[in-house]
């Protein structure tokens, strides 16, 4: 199974988002091979799926709290996400790690709630540019991995995604054999720590309609993770053609 997730980070109003999804359902259709998810801002997704003539098209959330319930203000519980109709919750996105400082503590917990919640969880690790260019990335990566995934967690619920910070919003991506050869390291790593040998890894990073053949052709790859290129549905369904 192919996945290709839209991310669309604090962009739309419910409005205009609920325009994108109705052109999208209309282009493109999820089937047992391949499906999409549509991360929008929160506070749309209601107004979304209760605008939509058919119930066909999966949502998920950018984040989700830490906590169960009680006096977080400006937090939204796995559980108020679920009840929406969410199935899917990313968590640990690069931004959520350095413009909100989630540590590797925080994002065990949000992975808790969520498991709880029986929600999917796409997990995100990737490196900076400063590490890729000293040859770091893998040491960084099975170290974001390991520091926050246990034996406890039910894997079937994980999805992971591959996502360089530097190749984020940035219209640069690593070589194609680099990014298959992550994806791999990243493969291998779940193996040898966690047993398990069958896991999803999108890749994400300046992903668009012109380089996704590229990169969802690569071997190790499963699917993709897409932010900026998700808000256009032209762009979003051409992309999704190609996985
Ligand atoms: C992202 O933020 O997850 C992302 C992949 O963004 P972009 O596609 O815009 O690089």
């Amino acid at each position: 199974m192919k996945l290709l997730i839209a991310n669309w980070k604090m962009n739309k109003n419910f409005d205009d988002g609920l325009k994108v999804i109705k052109t999208i359902r209309k282009k493109i259709k999820n089937n047992s091979n391949k499906k999409y998810i549509i991360l929008p801002p929160l506070q749309s997704t209601l107004h979304i799926k209760n605008n939509l003539i058919k119930n066909d098209v999966i949502f998920g959330s950018q984040d989700c709290s830490q906590f169960k319930n009680g006096a977080y203000t400006g937090d939204i519980s796995a559980q108020m996400i679920k009840k929406i109709g969410c199935k899917y919750i990313l968590i640990g996105h690069s931004e959520r790690r350095t413009i909100f400082n989630e540590t590797d503590e925080v994002l065990k917990r949000k992975i808790k709630r969520a498991l709880e919640q029986k929600l999917k969880v796409i997990f995100c690790v990737g490196e900076s540019l400063t590490q890729y260019k000293q040859g770091n990335s893998i040491k960084f990566i099975i170290k974001q991995l390991t520091k926050v995934l246990d034996n406890n967690i039910n894997f079937k619920q994980i999805i992971l995604a591959y996502e360089p910070i530097w190749a984020i919003g940035t219209n640069v991506t690593p070589r194609m054999e680099e990014i298959d050869y992550i994806h791999l390291k990243i493969k291998e790593t779940m193996k040898k720590k966690y047993n398990i040998l069958k896991i999803p890894v999108l890749y994400g990073g300046s992903v668009k309609a012109v380089n996704s053949s590229d990169i969802f052709s690569l071997k190790n790859v499963d699917g993709g993770l897409i932010g900026g290129a998700s808000l256009i549905a032209s762009e979003f369904c051409k992309i999704y053609d190609t996985l």
